[in-house]
């Protein structure tokens, strides 16, 4: 059947949105009416249900152990640690609540979720992961501290989305892929090594501060470079002229690598963008892009097919709103959907199918409504039933959510487990207090933060790593822009004196919001190529009022190769 695209008005921002006719198409064949909600509220909705680094002590409440867990002690929450989650020491069944058609689904789902055990952090530290302890969804890693999204890596720390195989050492970066190594301030790069502050660039060896560049090594302040060795600001130099003046830089002190980073940035101002880094993809939008066909809007992913509104995702196919997503097919708005098939609105749902507002379920199918249930069937709000009973009931409920309004649309954020302040829409979409209370989000003020206990002034700290004594570890620092305390970690204390990097001046939630604020916004724009004399027009996440010079694909390859 043809459809032909609508435009709608979004129940929360009461902003105008579009659905194009193939999106009517796969909501059609997922059955589900099609959302009421614009896709940025969508998106902020589903963040408000991730807490990536907000963690807290309290402890398991089967075990008793201390614990490291997202869920505050002070919560009415049963959080168990990772360990007897998952084990069969306890059922998930034992919670099942019968449906009630005289009340609205959310607010049974909600009693449900009070109940049922939540595991402390989605990793898999002690099972397939060892020594990562402070992580979130990060899997099969081994020593890494304060990373999330993370899977198949080691020894790296302050990272979000990190991947591998043979990812290691990398550093207060985001988004290193594939046989990097050695990474400190990284953004969007794979098969590096050695690099400090580069973006959006792939094998590189033994640089820093590069922007898309590519095949180069021993680069320094370079933009849209391939196969370069020893240039700085893009002029080409000997080796020795080369050595000289990046030694002149002191890159190993603080104030050296201040003032790169100032010049590189006015370095930045002048030089030519792509207007989106998709690469190796057919009929795609989006931003970060690699290897992907017949998808729009689709941010930092890899393999995406048939797809859309899709958010750091890696081999996904007729799927809508992912954040994020892996291996999933004919999913949609979910929260961590990983090897999932036909899931449907889901919150870290694994290795499922059929199923339907699940949160927590792994390795099961044709589950509606339900938490933690693993290698199940046939349950409703975690009651089992017979296979008739549960189509019969299933199809009784969607229709009583579709009479309440609740039917196609993702949990409400008012159900969260987390102040929105805890959570990544709290990165992605910043809000006060008080307007995230008046938007439907839950606040958290208890958010541990210590100001104050500085032990060591920034202007103590020497400048160069290599005066930097070992009694670091025991000072307290204060972060030079929030003030909040924050502590050097040996393993960090020995890779900054190893690769010769300033003790940094900033607490770790500082450096990855700065960071975060160098990745463009999942939204695009219909533009003009700025290159005189060109008419090409494309869809970019650089806004219009941004400085940046954008240039077309042709235009940009002229340049540039
Ligand atoms: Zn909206
Ligand atoms: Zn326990
Ligand atoms: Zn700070
Ligand atoms: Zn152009």
């Amino acid at each position: 059947m043809e459809y032909k695209s609508e435009t709608k008005n979004c129940q929360n921002c009461k902003k105008d949105f579009t659905i194009e006719s193939d999106d009517f198409g796969f909501y059609e064949k997922i059955k589900v009416p099609p959302p009421t909600f614009c896709p940025e509220c969508r998106q902020q909705r589903r963040m408000a249900w991730r807490n990536d680094i907000t963690f807290y002590n309290r402890n398991c409440d089967l075990c008793g152990k201390l614990i490291i867990s997202l869920y505050h002690k002070d919560k009415s929450l049963t959080v168990y640690c990772n360990k007897c989650w998952w084990s069969d020491k306890w059922d998930p069944k034992s919670y099942a609540q019968d449906l009630d058609f005289s009340r609205p689904f959310f607010e049974q789902f909600r009693k449900l979720q009070d109940k049922v055990p939540l595991p402390s952090l989605f990793n898999d530290d002690g099972i397939g992961s060892l020594n990562c302890e402070y992580t979130e969804n990060v899997t099969f890693a081994k020593n890494c501290y304060m990373v999330s999204m993370s899977w198949f890596i080691k020894d790296c720390m302050y990272g979000y989305s990190i991947g591998g195989p043979e990812t290691s050492d990398v550093v207060d970066s985001l988004g290193i892929f594939h046989y990097s190594q050695i990474i400190y301030e990284g953004i969007f790069l794979e098969h590096c090594y050695n690099c400090r502050n580069c973006y959006y660039s792939s094998a590189l060896n033994d640089c820093s501060f590069c922007y898309d560049c590519k095949g180069c090594s021993n680069c320094f302040m370079c933009a849209n470079l391939r196969q370069k060795k020893y240039c700085i600001l893009n002029k080409q130099y000997t080796k020795e002229k080369y050595e000289k003046i990046l030694a002149d830089y002191h890159l190993e002190t603080y104030s050296g690598s201040e003032k790169a980073k100032k010049e590189f940035t006015e370095f930045m101002k002048k030089q030519i963008r792509r207007f989106a880094d998709i690469l190796n993809c057919v009929k795609c939008s989006g931003q970060g892009l690699i290897n992907s066909k017949n998808s729009k809007d689709v941010f930092w992913s890899r393999a995406i097919e048939d797809s859309r509104f899709i958010w750091r995702s890696n081999e996904i196919k007729d799927s809508y709103d992912l954040t994020p997503g892996g291996k999933s097919s004919e999913s949609y708005e979910s929260l961590t959907s990983d090897h999932d098939f036909q899931v449907l609105f889901s919150i870290y749902s694994l290795k499922s199918q059929e199923s339907s507002y699940v949160e927590n379920c792994h390795s099961s199918k044709n589950l509606f409504g339900c938490s933690a249930i693993k290698h199940g069937e046939y349950c409703i709000l975690n009651k089992q039933y017979s296979k008739n009973e549960y189509f019969k009931l299933r199809n009784k409920l969607i229709e009583h959510m579709k009479k309440t309004g609740e039917y196609g649309e993702f949990f409400p954020a008012k159900l969260s487990h987390f102040g929105y302040n805890e959570t990544i829409a709290m990165e992605y979409f910043p809000l006060t207090k008080e307007e995230a209370i008046n938007n439907g989000f839950k606040w958290w003020d208890d958010v541990q933060k210590t100001i104050n206990k500085e032990t060591l002034k920034k202007e103590q700290i020497e400048d160069s790593i290599l005066e930097v004594k070992e009694s670091i570890l025991d000072e307290v620092l204060a972060c030079d822009l929030c003030n909040r305390n924050y502590k050097i970690t040996k393993n960090e204390f020995l890779f900054y004196k190893k690769y010769l990097i300033p003790i940094p001046r900033k607490c770790f939630y500082c450096r990855r919001k700065e960071r975060l604020q160098l990745e463009n916004p999942f939204k695009l724009w219909h533009r003009h190529c700025m290159k005189e004399g060109c008419q090409n027009e494309f869809e970019t996440s650089y806004a219009p009022e941004r400085p940046e010079i954008i240039y077309c694909k042709s235009c940009y390859n002229k340049e540039v190769y």
